[in-house]
């Protein structure tokens, strides 16, 4: 399949064209790439079983990993959901458009191709501008997983999306760097309290000022059991994670960086091309192959906007073990901590203090 390779800027009238380009494409059962402000989407149409299928084969994503559905408008709410919530209501006025995803009992209309066979789907109205001029234009729900080879980071830039899947979906739109760098977050709205699934910069903080108590799904941080049964599907795969190996290291400062260095002199005498995931205020303590900044720890939404970027650069310059530094859990935190923990497979370590030794 050859895939039209498409750029946009809203602000020129050639983007008309590219825009309605990508909206015949979904009215007739094609798959198109396209920018959020979270990460790029690859959209199929939602209420097309076919063209659901085909997304989960473009992206080699297991069928029980369900699709969440993009709008454009909120009256294409009620079409593809059966019940709207009163919390559900307060979320999507305080947060709609934006990074929120949430949960509720699915209209029948909603095929079980779109939602791995649950009786719940998951709806997002994005804010990019972009976005929501394709799926307007198109007039349909928009499935849109992340526009990824299943199992690799998430993409940020539409060469992150050619690279994973360039000849497999029919257009890829790029519309620049996605700003907030981390998927969405998913609050399940179809039960009694608000249960957060996968954080995301909607935090449960803000949440919780516009509706009270907020859950939060205790697997987003540890690692998720073998044998759990898929309420937030998912949680239970190993996503974002490079070819490189990955370890987290935690601790106090120098701690941290003279057991990364430790540990990175013994994996590269065995030969070993090894890297460092570190900081602005930390980089220069370091002493690996590969040493990349994922911003200044004062600005957890630098380091969210790059995390998947270094990850894929990291694949790029053929690193074979990655160190990195962890980051609170506080706030936005708790999103770039759950990546970063699934990308190194929940291996962590902890630094014993200079005055343990
Ligand atoms: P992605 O679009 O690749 O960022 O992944 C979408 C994620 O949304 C899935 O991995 C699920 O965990 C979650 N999701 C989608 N639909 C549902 C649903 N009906 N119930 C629970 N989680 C869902
Ligand atoms: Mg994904």
């Amino acid at each position: 399949m050859k895939t039209i390779l498409a750029k946009v800027d809203l602000r020129q009238s050639e983007s008309a064209e590219v825009i309605r380009t990508a909206a015949k494409i979904l009215q007739e059962g094609g798959l198109v790439a396209f920018p959020t402000e979270t990460v790029y989407g690859l959209g199929g149409n939602g209420l097309d079983g076919a063209a659901c299928e085909k997304i989960y084969i473009a992206k080699g994503r297991p069928s029980d990993n369900p699709l969440i559905l993009h709008i454009s408008e909120f009256e294409e709410l009620n079409a593809i959901v059966r019940e709207i919530s009163p919390a559900a209501q307060k979320l999507m006025d305080a947060f709609w458009p934006g990074p929120l995803t949430m949960v509720f009992p699915k209209a029948d209309i909603v095929p079980l191709k779109a939602t791995g066979g649950l009786d719940t789907v998951a709806v997002r109205f994005p804010s990019h501008p972009v976005a929501r001029a394709i799926i307007k234009a198109a007039g349909l729900p928009i499935a849109a997983p992340s526009a990824n080879s299943s199992g690799k980071p998430s993409p940020t830039r539409a060469s992150h999306v050619e690279f994973d899947l360039n000849g497999k979906i029919d257009m890829i739109v790029d519309g620049g760097a996605a700003e907030w760098g981390l998927e969405s977050t998913i609050v399940d709205v179809s039960g009694d309290v608000p249960m957060i699934l996968r954080p995301g910069a909607v935090t449960k903080e803000m949440m919780e000022e516009v509706v009270g108590r907020v859950e939060i799904d205790p697997a987003i941080l540890t690692k998720p059991a073998a044998d759990l049964k898929p309420k937030a599907p998912g949680m239970k795969y190993t996503h974002y994670s490079p070819k490189a190996e990955v370890v987290l290291v935690k601790g106090e400062r120098q701690a941290v960086a003279d057991e990364i260095n430790r540990l990175a002199a013994l994996d590269m005498s065995n030969g070993k091309k090894t890297g460092v995931m570190a900081t602005e205020e930390t980089k220069d303590l370091y002493h690996a192959d590969i040493i990349l900044s994922l911003g200044s720890r004062d600005r957890p939404e630098q380091i969210g906007a790059n995390l998947f970027k270094l990850l894929r650069k990291f694949d790029f310059l053929g690193a074979e073990k990655v160190y990195s530094e962890v980051f609170s859990e506080e706030g936005e935190g708790m999103a770039i901590m759950n990546r970063l923990n699934k990308a190194a497979g929940y291996q962590m370590i902890e630094a014993a203090k200079a005055s343990d030794s």
